[in-house]
């Protein structure tokens, strides 16, 4: 039994997890990435070059130590809200919340480098899967998930994760599978030419692919 149950909304919700839109639902809202995190961290740069120019062992110096802490608090405390309120107020207003299934762990692992048998190294995307992880940690998928977990058990609502695999691809219109739909953040379909944000595209896919997902389950229990 849940903890503390929630009256039924009759609202079922796909979301799409993104760099830059942290959150794309099936209903078209696009919820921002936390800029806090950014504004923090100007913040926490000014702090750190500061306790680099103030003398060792000094009064200053131990001051301007404590403020870089407090910065790193406050980022994470900020960071830890915003997904508060998102997960909160996904789960109350849902009865169903379907995400894609992330596997974060894998994503995050540094890129082994490549030996090209000279003795050196190829390039191996190392910078550019740094910049992905920096996104990932900032955004903070996996915590988001959790939060959103553990609110709709206690709730009593439905969370299913399904395969990622072609949602972005996949036109939520006609069903027409192409890499070509997708430019960046713009989906247009080349077979019927339906036009969407392609997060919101994506997060409609996604809510498909759990409304299925629930049906065979129930149709297992029969
Ligand atoms: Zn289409």
């Amino acid at each position: 039994m849940p903890a503390e149950p929630l009256p039924a909304t009759g609202r079922q919700v796909g979301i799409d997890l993104g760099v830059n839109v942290l959150v794309a639902t099936s209903d078209g809202a696009l919820l921002s990435n936390d800029r806090f995190g950014a504004r923090a961290a100007g913040r926490l740069a000014a702090a750190q070059r500061d306790v680099a120019h103030k003398q060792r062992g000094s009064q200053h110096r131990r001051r301007a130590v404590e403020r870089v802490a407090a910065a790193h608090r406050h980022a994470r405390n900020g960071r830890a809200n915003a997904l508060h309120q998102l997960s909160r107020r996904l789960v109350d207003d849902h009865d169903l919340i379907v995400h894609e299934q992330l596997q974060v762990v894998n994503l995050v692992r540094r890129p082994r480098p490549r030996p090209d048998g000279t003795g050196g190294f190829e390039p191996n995307g190392a910078a550019a899967k740094t910049g992905l992880n920096r996104c990932i940690h900032d955004a903070g998928w996996g915590r988001l998930l959790a939060m959103i977990s553990y609110k709709a058990e206690s709730a009593g609502r439905s969370v299913i994760a399904v395969d990622p695999r072609n949602t972005s691809r996949t036109c939520a219109h006609c069903g027409h599978i192409s890499v070509g739909n997708r430019h960046a953040t713009v989906f247009k379909c080349l077979a019927c030419g339906h036009g969407a944000h392609a997060d919101t595209n994506a997060a409609i896919n996604i809510l498909r692919a759990g409304r299925a997902q629930q049906h065979t389950a129930a149709q297992g229990l029969n």
